[in-house]
């Protein structure tokens, strides 16, 4: 199941991206410390009294050829409305309702979405005690918060979670590979699930169901049970902001968490760009098994260096993902399209690997023997014992004599001695180091 979407919605200047930074603080991502990817501050998870969700800061998806303030803020609530489980509509303690206000309270009104009203800039007292012109909005008692001063934001993450749909047990079985493409607009996802869909030895037992933000089909090849969960399939026809690159971000997350492999899609014509690594990075930190699929292949003129180059060019924008393998494909000519699933099973199979206590230790011993780890002020990290504690993705827990002396470059050199014994090719791996008891 996917955790459920928060969204913030507002005009302008009340407040969001202040909120939005306050609930989730200033956890900085594996992917963009270390791969240089720089992270849309508009979508985080977070967590409330041990309930997990997505927030979205819908006044960070803005429409280039909207330049009129009411139409973005418009847009903004359609995908609010569209996305979210949940609405957290914030006015401005300071100025009092407006008629922006009131507009985007009408369009949620009608939506019949569930809606908490956040009054922002409540940030004394007195202010706290002037909440009441906001009943008038008709979403109930308003909430008085100062986000720049983190006021009453428990109280607001309180009446959020109340919100939140009942969780449902995972809807397929452990063998059944899950599987889904990622990547923006137009790089040919839908015209992949096609192709696949329509191979010979593919055999679609169902179209499972549409949820609001994906259609899964179930099939089987030569004895695999797979599901497709194909966002692309699911158009907001006519909503402007389904073309947004940003929002094709949502989309991906949504997508990665129900997934065990990701197909990162990118479109071979017009290579790789920052979005590309961006949603690369999501599924690296969801831990999903990936693959890298550059489609649109049937369109480059090649010569006998051009594969070369385009993989080369791959492994350095993609750096955090080079366990991915690359496949080279056409949805329109259908080249290679028939190596995709069989691929996506062996990094599937790779994903929830396990290997035995006994080779691991063996693994890290002689890794320690041959590059012993660097003193740090003359103190030495020792390794005393290695264990997998979980797959997908595999995890693995190393007990030291102090956890302050393990670097990340010996992390990283422990990780390609593990992958030099098992390749777990197509999966990320996990290192938690933890000080010996
Ligand atoms: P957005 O356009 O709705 O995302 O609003 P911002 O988060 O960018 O905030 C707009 C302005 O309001 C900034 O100058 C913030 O510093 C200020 N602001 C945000 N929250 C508060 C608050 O709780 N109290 C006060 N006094 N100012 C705030
Ligand atoms: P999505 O937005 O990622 O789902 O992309 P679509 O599947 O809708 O494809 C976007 C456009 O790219 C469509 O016009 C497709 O016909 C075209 N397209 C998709 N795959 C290929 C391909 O392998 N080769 C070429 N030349 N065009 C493709």
């Amino acid at each position: 199941m996917a955790n459920p979407v928060v969204a913030i919605v507002g005009r302008p200047n009340v407040g969001k991206s202040t909120l939005f930074n306050r609930i989730v603080g200033e956890r900085i991502s594996i992917v963009e410390d270390v791969a240089g990817v720089t992270r849309d501050r508009i979508y985080s998870s977070s967590e409330w009294l041990d309930h997990p969700f997505h927030l979205i800061d819908t006044g960070g998806i803005a429409y280039d050829d909207q330049d009129v303030f009411l139409q973005q803020i418009r847009y903004q609530a359609e995908l609010a409305i569209d996305e979210a489980d949940v609405i957290i509509l914030v006015v401005d303690a300071t100025a009092g309702i407006t008629a922006d206000d009131e507009e985007v309270a009408k369009m949620l009104f009608r939506s019949k979405k569930p809606v908490v009203l956040a009054v922002n800039k409540a940030d004394n007292p007195t202010r706290m005690n002037e909440l009441y012109e906001f009943y008038s909005l008709g979403f109930g008692e308003p909430i008085g918060i100062s986000s720049a001063h983190g006021l009453g934001i428990g109280d607001l993450l309180d009446e959020v979670i109340k919100h939140f749909p009942e969780t449902k047990e995972e809807e397929y079985d452990e063998d059944v590979i899950r599987v889904s493409f990622i990547g923006r607009p137009n790089v040919g996802k839908s015209s992949l699930v096609n192709a696949i869909l329509g191979e010979q030895r593919v055999i679609v037992s169902d179209v499972a169901g549409t949820t609001r933000d994906a259609i899964d089909t179930q099939l089987t090849r030569e004895g695999q049970d797979f599901v497709i969960i194909d966002t692309a399939g699911v158009r907001k026809r006519g909503k402007v902001y389904e073309s947004t690159e940003k929002y094709s971000v949502l989309r991906a997350l949504r997508a990665i968490e129900r997934s065990d492999v990701c197909l990162v899609v990118i479109n071979a014509e017009e290579g790789i760009i920052e979005q590309d690594k961006k949603i690369a990075g999501y599924s690296h930190e969801a831990g999903r098994a990936a693959i890298i699929v550059v489609n649109k292949w049937d369109v480059l003129a090649k010569d006998d260096k051009t594969f070369q180059t385009f993989t080369q060019s791959i492994r350095d924008h993609f750096q955090f993902m080079s366990y991915a393998p690359i496949l080279f494909v056409s949805a329109n000519t259908k080249q290679r399209i028939q190596q995709i699933l069989p691929k996506v099973q062996e990094v599937a199979e790779q994903h929830a690997m396990r290997v035995s206590t006994s080779v691991l230790n063996d693994i890290i011993q002689e890794a320690t023997t041959v590059t012993p780890p660097p003193t740090d002020k003359g103190r030495r990290l020792r390794i005393n014992y290695a264990t997998q504690v979980s797959v997908k993705p595999p995890t693995f827990v190393l007990f030291v004599n102090d956890v302050e002396l393990m670097h990340f470059s010996y992390r990283r050199y422990l990780e390609n001695k593990i992958r030099e014994a098992f390749p777990f090719e197509g999966t990320p791996l996990r290192m938690i180091v933890r000080n010996k008891a």
